[in-house]
């Protein structure tokens, strides 16, 4: 399966979600960034700090 992948400021979180249901026609998963990674991070459709990623797949585990 194809792995769509969108990063979300608390204003366009919902586009995310509009996006990845649409382009991949699966019930998309939201997680919160983490800390310190959200700093570096953008959101996809405006120049704020991403808050959310959005995709298709859970994350895989960490080990
Ligand atoms: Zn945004």
């Amino acid at each position: 399966m194809e792995t769509v992948t969108k990063k979300a400021c608390e204003t366009h979180v919902y586009r995310a979600l509009d996006e990845v249901t649409a382009e991949t026609e699966a019930f998309p998963i939201m997680e919160t960034m983490n800390k310190g990674e959200e700093l570096s991070t953008s959101c996809d459709f405006c120049q704020q700090a991403a808050v959310y990623v959005v995709s298709n797949m859970q994350s895989p585990p960490i080990s």
